[in-house]
């Protein structure tokens, strides 16, 4: 049973208002939960206690393998938990129950890999330029952070965040998609088992423009880290200027996938379909942008669209389906307004660009598999993110061409590229301008491997070790003896 509630300073508590908010299923529209929704006033106390725990309450000071002691208890009591995270993280969100227990995997080893980096850092010792004094180098928690996190994937986004966080000896409000709260509740109470103390972890729901925005604008918030889309990173990074808070974005992509002429014709296609449907294409990494070279187009186009059509939609807790439904009703209509101006900009529509006839799915946001062909770089579709589950393909000759239009482009999430030349591949992986580029694979995550946009994707990395050092600031010490 989750607890639908706040969680501040060590205490469920409904949100000051008494508002609550209803969680609905993504499959069909049902009620699954309701939750207390916070506002202004939840957020301050939230922070007022965090700002306590750290400032009073002993979090930095606590020693880091202690934090990191912590962190694997909660990190095995997700795994305990797995099946019922899973299932719940599904009828949140609505994507298949088989995708959320891999979430679940990867979430239980992100909470490991940050507990084991805590107490790694010993500092450095650099040149002085005296010999009679010493320079070292440590490093602090930066202090209090507000933590805001999206709905497509709600517990490992915020486990990005939270870990790093806590490892390094920061104290934390947290603050879930007001739509997807569901996981990030129940994650909070097996921290509470875990035995974190009152204060280090605080969680609150609503909307953004209420709570996210309070911790973006809060002189008492001293790191704000936030994943979502581009124009709300814009206004956080606004409203964060009001005490040059630290600021971490996680923003939008619309990701490249180049198929050369001398690609794995079958690879290429798995992983063209890997890289779009999962979450029905609500992924910041999606490989929507399909670029495919002259001499391989028509056949790697009639073998992706014979690979579409079998794509099975539907419930996400039947074992048979492959891709569920979108998020909410209002992002389905947005999905749908995108379909329209590409066919109204002349992308030519092979598949999909409507909702299933199947009349199980009709209370549900479903939408199905969906491919455009003879796009080009200056058309909406392929220069925005739609977030779903949409194929657009360009046609290109060159390597050359292929580069300067893959990089054309305001985000720089991530690109990849399928080709057996070794010395392309070198050639590629320097000229994509992107936070991560992939060479014949698509969509490889893993908690070692930084992660976060160039350009308008993003501000800062998450996870590795660069993912811990944004929680701290460098402090050097020069001892004149
Ligand atoms: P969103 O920007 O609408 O919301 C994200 C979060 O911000 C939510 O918790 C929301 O309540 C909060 N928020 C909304 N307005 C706010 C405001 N004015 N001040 C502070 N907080 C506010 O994004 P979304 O629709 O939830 O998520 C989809 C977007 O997230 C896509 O653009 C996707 O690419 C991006 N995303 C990026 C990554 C990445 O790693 N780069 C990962 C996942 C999602």
């Amino acid at each position: 049973m989750i607890h639908g509630k706040l969680y501040i300073n060590g205490h469920w508590v409904d949100a000051l208002s008494a508002a609550t908010r209803e969680i609905l299923n993504p499959f069909d529209a049902s009620v699954i939960a309701t939750v207390a929704e916070g506002g202004r006033d939840d957020t301050r106390a939230a922070i007022q206690a965090a700002r306590h725990a750290f400032d009073n309450g002993g979090w930095p000071q606590t020693p880091a393998a202690e934090r990191g002691r912590l962190l694997f208890a909660l990190a095995d009591l997700i795994e305990r938990d797995r099946e019922e995270f899973a299932r719940l993280e599904s009828l949140d969100t609505g994507k298949t129950v088989e995708e959320s227990r891999w979430d679940m995997d990867d979430i239980a080893g992100i909470f490991r890999y940050f507990a084991g980096l805590a107490d790694k850092d010993g500092g450095e010792v650099i040149a002085s330029p005296n010999p009679d004094s010493s320079s070292t180098l440590v490093r602090e928690p930066v202090g209090v952070c507000g933590q805001i996190s999206p709905w497509n994937y709600p517990l490992l986004q915020a486990s990005w965040k939270m870990a790093p966080a806590l490892a390094a000896g920061c104290t934390i409000v947290m603050k879930p998609s007001e739509i997807t709260p569901l996981t990030t509740l129940k994650v909070t109470e097996l921290a509470e088992e875990a035995g974190f103390p009152a204060g280090v972890i605080n969680t609150v729901l609503g909307p953004g423009p209420e709570v996210g925005a309070e911790l973006a604008e809060s002189n008492d918030v001293d790191l704000i880290s936030f994943t979502g889309g581009v124009a709300t990173g814009k206004s956080i990074m606004r409203a964060a200027a009001g005490n040059v808070k630290k600021v971490a974005l996680e923003l939008g992509g619309k990701n490249p996938n180049i198929i050369f002429d001398d690609a794995d014709l079958d690879l290429a296609v798995d992983y063209a379909l890997n890289g779009v449907f999962f979450h029905a294409g609500q992924i910041c990494s999606a490989g929507t942008r399909v670029m495919v070279q002259k001499g391989i187009h028509d056949r790697f186009v009639e073998a992706l669209l014979a690979r579409m059509k079998r794509i099975v939609v539907g419930d996400g807790f039947d074992e048979k389906t492959q891709m569920g439904p979108l998020i909410s009703a209002q992002h389905q209509a947005k999905v749908e307004g995108y379909i329209e101006i590409a066919q109204q900009e002349g992308a030519q529509l092979l598949l999909g660009g409507k909702r299933p006839d199947d009349p199980a799915l009709q209370n549900g946001y479903f939408y199905l598999p969906t491919l455009f062909t003879e796009c080009k770089n200056d058309m909406r579709i392929v220069q925005e993110e739609v977030f779903g589950p949409v194929i657009t393909i360009e046609r290109f000759a060159t390597e050359e061409e292929v580069i300067q239009r893959a990089n054309d482009t305001i985000y720089g999430l991530s690109a990849g590229f399928w080709t057996q030349n070794a010395d392309r591949i070198e050639r590629m992986s320097k000229a994509l301008r992107f936070g991560t580029v992939w060479a014949n694979d698509f969509n490889v995550y893993f908690v070692q491997a930084p992660w976060g946009g160039y350009k308008q994707s993003g501000l800062g990395r998450e996870l590795g070790k660069i993912g811990l050092e944004e929680y701290t600031e460098v402090k050097h010490i020069y001892r004149n003896y």
